[in-house]
């Protein structure tokens, strides 16, 4: 019978949302708080209605559970709608949203790529989900003809990291589309160092993919590790499925605040994200310098992977200078790796220091 090309590819790429969500998380519908049942237009009323405490002291209500404010800046910036944004207490919390909206415990799987993120691995036990491996290439590039025979019909997610850390690296635009296209379960790239890379935020592709998440944070560029808020970034259908099981206040009203006043500030954002380029290398060609370094690998983050020596005896001579790096030995590809992270100027010719006093 012929049949056009529509229909073909239709049939090629069968990415259904239906078929990989939770059956459980199918018929939730999400907690609903008092702050969502009444919405606020600006207009002065009395609030009689979530028990708070009514003596205001800037955090006695409770926050917007859909941080409306913050979303509506960021869509902005990002350039799209605020229903593709899910905000979450940080990327990690939103992993783990993942995995309770997709993944059936025991029966599922999710595949992770070695060297990368231990966030990952962390969660698949957590939620008793298996977790397939499948090692980068000795290019840290992502196998993808590997990866492929990896996928089953129980796989749900598959992680990749980009640029990826410990490596620094990006993958290739090539690898990352055609596991868009071949894998009908959904991609979760991971852009927690974006900001630092000089590739495109693979949210331009979201009307493209309808199996894309990307997730983002607050956590490395922006400088607010400690306030906790992780982005995640999909198609509304997406959103709208973990919107169901996220719990009401992830987001507490200090963070919202402190995010706020921070994305807006574009400009000090822009102005240390440089200055740790620059820092960056400054980092490299002192790590050149050094006798035990045999190797630095490229980096599109903000810190830096190098091959030395010995590296458990080198991070331990570092320790004793006062200096804490991350020894990346154990992991699968990176034996005797070190992972420095760029710091300040002053820190930075503080680890110089140390390294030639070793
Ligand atoms: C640091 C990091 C994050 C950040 O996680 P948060 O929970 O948002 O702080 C996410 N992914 C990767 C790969 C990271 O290195």
């Amino acid at each position: 019978m012929p049949r056009d090309n529509d229909q073909y590819i239709v049939e090629i790429m069968s990415f259904n949302l239906n078929n990989i969500t939770r059956e459980n998380v199918k018929g939730l519908s999400p907690y609903s708080s008092a702050r969502d049942e009444y919405v606020s237009d600006g207009s002065t009323m009395v609030f009689l209605d979530a028990n708070e405490n009514p003596f205001e002291n800037g955090v006695n209500r409770y926050p917007d559970p859909q941080q409306r404010g913050l979303k509506a800046i960021l869509a902005e910036q990002k350039g799209i709608k605020e229903e593709n944004i899910l905000l979450g207490n940080g990327s990690d919390e939103v992993l783990d949203l993942l995995f309770r909206a997709f993944c059936e415990p025991k029966q599922d799987n999710i595949i992770t790529l070695p060297p990368t993120y231990g966030m990952y691995k962390v969660l698949s036990g957590i939620n008793m989900v298996e977790n397939k491996e499948v090692l980068l290439t000795n290019d840290f590039q992502p196998n993808v003809s590997e990866i492929k025979n990896t996928i089953d019909e129980h796989t749900k997610l598959l992680f990749i990291c980009s640029p990826n850390n410990p490596t620094g690296n990006s993958f290739s635009t090539q690898n990352i589309e055609e596991l868009l296209n071949s894998f009908n379960g959904l991609v979760v790239i991971d852009e927690a160092y974006i900001d630092f890379s000089s590739e495109e935020s693979w949210t331009s592709k979201l009307s493209e993919y309808p199996n894309l998440i990307v997730t983002q944070t607050l956590s490395k560029a922006y400088g607010m590790a400690g306030i906790r808020l992780g982005i995640c970034i999909a198609s509304a259908e997406i959103i709208a499925v973990i919107n169901k099981i996220k719990p009401p206040y992830n987001v507490n009203q200090l963070t919202q605040e402190k995010a706020t006043s921070r994305v807006l500030d574009t400009a000090s954002v822009k102005n240390e994200v440089s200055q740790i380029l620059a820092e960056r290398i400054k980092v490299e060609e002192t790590l050149k310098t050094v006798s035990f370094v045999e190797r630095i690998y490229p980096t599109d983050a903000n810190f830096i992977l190098a091959k030395v020596d010995d590296a458990t005896l080198r991070y331990e001579q570092l320790l004793a200078q006062g200096v804490v790096v991350r020894n990346r030995t154990t992991q699968p590809l990176c034996e005797n790796t070190l992972r420095f992270t760029v710091g300040s100027a002053t820190e930075n010719k503080t680890l110089a220091k140390a390294l030639k006093m070793i």
